[in-house]
Parts: structure tokens; C-alpha cells; sequence
């Protein structure tokens, strides 16, 4: 019996990292579902990218009370989180605040995560009145209804319980020490805690034992949930965004890609040399590629790592052209429904033993809707906003180039302007021989 604690504590560690690495596992499966992508190119700049916008927030901060926060809740959260260790290893061998032997060190880390978990609960409060009472634009857009909305409030509640459990647990341990408990080893600076502890003054110690067991497990058990909660949830970025910046795009942003056998075919039209009744290569019978994107499976992994980092923080759409002039646009959306999307395939696939059987449904027009597509101007705003190295861009391009060349079915003007540009070399309705007639009038 003596041993009881430490043997549920150990269950519940494996189920909840079990748990979590069925997730990973069914994330990295999912995210390996897009074509492949030659992302290996120069490292240092990558490692650069991913030190300077994850590790370092720079884009964050462009906004910079919300920036000032998130970095306060980020480290808050993550420093805290060193004290999870201590807890895990307390768990498994029955021990009390094992690291108190650091001496001076341990009292100075342990008052350092009281005021950080102070200045996180402040900071989430913050963000839950930009939220909910001051309804800043980008959080009420049509696409944040619903599960986005909750989602949002529901990492803040979460952050808060385990910021607030923290601080219950020490203010207890501090009255236990206090009292000379047994096992409660006189270690720790609470200044935050002690502000709590006059609540506490009237319990017996027997009652504050179990104030601090209650929120230590309560507070671990929490973790273990929020672990588990991340693959559903916009938090995700919190990990993902390690990745998702070293893999961001290196090229000018302006740059696009162009399609390797289209680019051939011009190459090929252009060369005086080429013979026209050539026979085509022996590659050239295979069957033609897919141009673009219609569905999820046609975007490369890293498009797909996008849509999972994305952190519907809405910057990408308010710095929108089209979304500022009312159309129906939103490139927070474009990531939304891709990961949507992929989140339903995956599911299929789960349901069928690993293997994705057609259910009439694609990420174009059962998503995302051409009207969307073509509002977009390609200025790039969106890219350059976010602070994740998302590029909802590529994925309308991509969708676009689909639309144009395997349906045709650009609009109109479109049309017109590259009829044109076969035609006539420019995009104007005028044979080429009457360019200069301009002179004569
Ligand atoms: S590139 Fe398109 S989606 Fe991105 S900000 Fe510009 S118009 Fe909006
Ligand atoms: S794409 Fe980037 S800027 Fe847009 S909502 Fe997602 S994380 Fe924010």
C-alpha cells in the first residue's frame, strides 16, 4: 500500500505519454501524406530562421502588447514546466521536492516560477478580455465561431487552473512547512504564494496535506491532459513551430515555383534547335502529373506542417487586402480548412486499416471555395504577417494552377488576358504587328 501513489503515478505517466505518442505518430502520418519537397538547402539559415522567429518571437512582437504577452505566457509556461520534472521524479520515487537540495538555487528558481506564474495568469487574463470583452476584429471573424472560438478560451482556462494549482500547492507546502510537517522539508521563497497562505490558516494540518496533494496531482494530471489536448488544438504550434519556421520558405517572397515539365515544354518551344517531330522520351509516356492542387494529397509536407502550426491568431487576415475589402478571403481560413480537410482524411484512413478510401470530398470547393481563391492579389501580406513562417500563399496558388490547367476554368478575364499572351505576346487584345501604331496618332 505503501507503494500505491507511486505505482498510480507511474500508470498515469504511461498512459499519458502513451497517448501522446499515438497522436505524434498519427500527426507525422498524416503530414507525410503531401508530396515530397527538397527542403535541404542551406542549414545555417534555417537553424537562424528557426533560433531568431520560434525560440526568439521577432514577428511576435510587431504587435507589441500582444507580443509582450505571448512571450510572457510562452516562457512562463515553458520555465514552470522545469518544475514538471521535479514533480515526475517526486511521483515515481516517493520522495518530497527532491531538488531542494540545490540549496540557494532551488529557493531562487522556486520564487522565479511564482512570479512567472503570476505574470502568465495576468497575461491570460489579458488575452481573455481581448477575446471575449473588447472583441478585437480578427478573433470574431466568420471562421473563429464555434470550436476555434472555444478552443481559444479553453487554453486560457487551462493555463490559468494549472497556474492557479501551482500556486495553491506551494502556499500549502509553505504553511505545512511552517508547522514542521513531516516529509515537508523546509525549502522554496513563495513570493507569491505566501499571499495565499492566510487563506489556509484555519485548516488543520491533516486538511492542508490534502490542499497540497489534491492540487500537485491535480496540477501533474492537468499536464498530462494538456499534452494530450495539444494534437486537437490550435496549441499545437507550441511545438510545432520549431519545425514549421526551420522549413519556412528561403526564397524572396515574391518567388513562386514553377512546374518542372512546363517549364521544359517552354524551354523546348524556344529552342531553335528542337526538332517538333521528335518522338517523345521514354519518361515522357508515363502518366502526366497532376497540376496543382485539389486536395490535400497534392500539397507538399511542409504546406501541410503549415496547416497544423497554424496558431489562428488572425494576423494573416487582418493584414489581408481582400479580407479588409470585404471579400469572402481569409488566409487564416485557407490554413483552417487544409488541416480540417487533412484531419478527415487522416480519420478515414484510420477507419479503413491505413488506407484513404475516396469520399467524394476535396479540399477544393467542399472547403474552399473558388470565389476565395481568385480574390486573392498574391501581395504576400499574409506571409510576411505571420509569426510562424506560414505561407497560405503556396496553397492558393496551388489551387488556383489546378483550376487553370487541369479544369480550365480560370475566370473570364483571365482567360482573356492569357489568350492574349499566347497570341499576341502581350496581354492586350492587339496583334503584334499593330504595336507601334500608337506613334502615328
Ligand atoms: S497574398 Fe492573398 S491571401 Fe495573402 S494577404 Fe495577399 S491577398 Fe490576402
Ligand atoms: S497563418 Fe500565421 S498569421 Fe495566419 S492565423 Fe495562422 S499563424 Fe496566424
Amino acid at each position: 500500500m505503501e507503494y500505491l501513489p507511486n505505482i498510480v503515478f507511474a500508470i498515469a505517466l504511461i498512459v499519458g505519454i502513451g497517448f501522446f505518442a499515438r497522436n505524434v505518430k498519427k500527426l507525422s502520418r498524416n503530414i507525410k501524406l503531401g508530396k515530397d519537397v527538397d527542403v535541404s538547402d542551406n542549414k545555417p539559415q534555417r537553424w537562424k530562421n528557426m533560433a531568431k522567429i520560434a525560440l526568439g518571437q521577432t514577428k511576435m512582437v510587431v504587435r507589441p502588447i500582444a507580443g509582450l504577452m505571448h512571450i510572457i505566457v510562452y516562457v512562463g509556461f515553458i520555465i514552470i514546466n522545469i518544475e514538471v520534472l521535479e514533480i515526475i521524479l517526486d511521483g515515481l520515487l516517493g520522495t518530497h521536492r527532491l531538488f531542494s537540495q540545490l540549496g540557494s538555487l532551488y529557493n531562487f528558481l522556486i520564487g522565479s516560477f511564482e512570479i512567472l506564474a503570476l505574470l502568465v495568469i495576468v497575461a491570460v487574463i489579458v488575452f481573455w478580455i481581448r477575446r471575449n470583452i473588447i472583441r478585437i476584429q480578427r478573433f470574431i471573424k466568420p471562421e473563429m465561431k464555434g470550436w476555434p472560438k472555444t478552443d481559444g478560451n479553453m487554453i486560457l482556462y487551462i493555463e490559468l487552473v494549472l497556474m492557479t494549482l501551482f500556486l495553491t500547492m506551494n502556499a500549502a507546502d509553505f504553511q505545512l512547512q511552517q508547522l514542521g510537517a513531516d516529509h515537508y522539508v523546509e525549502a522554496g521563497t513563495f513570493p507569491v504564494s505566501q499571499f495565499i497562505v492566510p487563506l489556509l490558516d484555519s485548516l488543520s494540518e491533516s486538511s492542508l496535506i490534502l490542499v497540497e496533494r489534491s492540487a500537485w496531482w491535480l496540477h501533474i494530471l492537468g499536464i498530462l491532459a494538456f499534452l494530450n489536448y495539444l494534437y486537437y488544438s490550435k496549441h499545437l504550434h507550441i511545438l510545432l513551430a520549431f519545425p514549421n519556421t526551420y522549413y519556412g520558405k528561403l526564397k524572396p517572397q515574391g518567388q513562386f515555383n514553377n512546374l518542372e515539365s512546363v517549364t521544359n515544354e517552354v524551354k523546348l518551344m524556344m529552342d531553335p534547335d528542337a526538332d517538333p517531330f521528335a518522338a517523345p522520351a521514354e519518361d515522357d509516356t508515363a502518366e502526366p502529373e497532376k497540376f496543382g492542387a485539389s486536395d490535400v494529397m497534392d500539397l507538399n509536407w511542409v504546406q501541410l506542417l503549415n496547416a497544423y502550426t497554424c496558431t489562428e491568431c488572425g494576423r494573416c487576415t487582418s493584414e489581408c487586402p481582400a479580407n479588409q475589402t470585404g471579400k469572402k478571403l481569409s488566409p487564416r481560413k485557407i490554413m483552417m480548412d487544409t488541416r480540417d480537410r487533412l484531419e478527415e482524411v487522416g480519420k478515414n484512413m484510420d477507419a479503413n486499416k491505413g488506407e484513404f478510401v475516396p469520399d467524394g470530398k476535396q479540399l477544393l470547393d467542399d472547403y474552399i471555395s473558388r470565389e476565395e481563391l481568385w480574390a486573392c492579389t498574391t501581395c504576400n501580406a499574409c506571409v510576411q504577417a505571420c509569426p510562424v513562417s506560414i505561407d497560405p500563399l503556396s496553397i492558393i496558388v496551388e489551387m488556383r494552377r489546378y483550376l487553370v490547367m487541369e479544369q480550365s476554368a480560370a475566370p473570364t478575364e483571365l482567360n482573356n488576358m492569357m489568350s492574349n499572351i499566347e497570341n499576341n505576346g502581350a496581354p492586350w487584345p492587339y496583334n503584334q504587328m499593330d504595336r507601334l501604331n500608337w506613334v502615328n496618332e
